[in-house]
């Protein structure tokens, strides 16, 4: 099955868009979303230390709403999205994280030879590391990341650092490319920061409560707020990059965010782990770290030189 990618189509951003002025469509569909007053599941990120300290045991893989289950490892977040033409995966851990991965989509009764697309949010070690061995278990499947990331993903490694085995990228993204697959549609929104071409996916989805406005958010909230973490992974324009795509997801609102770590969620959108937020909680963490980077390029103002 070949996903269909359209470039610059007309997607409906709309629903994730708030304060368009001149769209009239808009203010009808946001009535029907406001229909939808609450979406409910039992799914809850779990911290991935217990209150002593200690490290938790991975947690299984869980069903979150509609197509949309969790399969992530421990500290970071992977998923999987069923749709009528097969499995399109966000995210794949670290390289060793690929084959718990695949018994997670199995413990979901979900065949990993039937994944279609993966879908890489950006190309940092715990998210595209577990790529290639996904693609043992379904060889014909299409990578897909931004161009900016997909040099990095093809040789595995960044600056000098070897992270996990390159692999062939088969589709390079561009901003605002739309991916469809098994009537699911996968809109592409360029969110760099954390890496040159890190993306955020937005996808509208069908479950018990009625449709769901999801991101797949990978980092894209996150700065690289310590210095050690800024000298390893920042590259020119990070600054100025992370400014911009916090000016974009002011503009955004979702029901349900799916973000790159589980304290992304419970710590910075929700005290209790639920992935389902509202538009003041999404917020309130975009506004939260774009404080701290304020507040490190106070503290640190040699990094605007650097970096930019
Ligand atoms: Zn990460």
């Amino acid at each position: 099955m070949v996903p269909e990618i359209v470039t610059g189509g007309n997607w409906r951003t709309d629903l994730f868009l708030i304060q368009i002025p001149n769209i009239v469509s808009f203010h009808s569909i946001s009535q029907k979303w406001r229909k939808v007053m609450a979406f409910q599941t039992a799914f809850r990120f779990l911290p991935y230390k217990d209150a002593s300290g200690n490290q938790r045991a991975n947690p299984p893989a869980e069903r979150i709403y509609g197509p949309i289950s969790s399969i992530g490892p421990l500290t970071v977040c992977a998923y999987v999205v069923e749709t009528k033409q097969g499995l399109v995966v966000v995210d794949t851990g670290y390289d060793k994280d690929g084959d718990l991965l695949a018994n997670n989509m199995r413990s979901l009764g979900l065949d990993p030879s039937t994944i279609q697309v993966i879908l890489l949010t950006h190309f940092h070690f715990d998210h595209a590391g577990g790529t290639s061995r996904l693609l043992k278990l379904a060889p014909a499947a299409e990578v897909m990341v931004h161009e900016k990331d997909a040099d990095t993903v093809e040789a595995g490694k960044w600056k000098d650092r070897a992270g996990y085995p390159g692999v062939k990228v088969t589709r390079r993204l561009k901003d605002g490319d739309v991916i469809t697959i098994g009537g699911v549609a996968f809109k592409t929104e360029h969110a760099p920061g954390q890496s040159p071409g890190e993306v955020v996916y937005l996808v509208t989805v069908d479950g018990p409560d009625g449709p769901c406005r999801a991101i797949f958010a990978g980092d894209a909230t996150g700065f690289k707020n310590g210095v050690a973490e800024l000298e390893r992974l920042g590259y020119p324009g990070v600054c100025a990059d992370f400014r911009t795509t916090v000016e974009k997801f002011r503009k955004m609102a979702f029901d349900l965010y799916l973000g790159g770590h589980p304290h992304q969620v419970f710590n910075e959108a929700r005290a209790d782990g639920n992935p389902f937020i509202t538009r003041e909680e999404w917020l309130k963490l975009v506004n939260g770290r774009a404080k701290e980077y304020e507040e490190f390029v106070k503290k640190y103002p040699k990094y605007l030189t650097i970096f930019g």
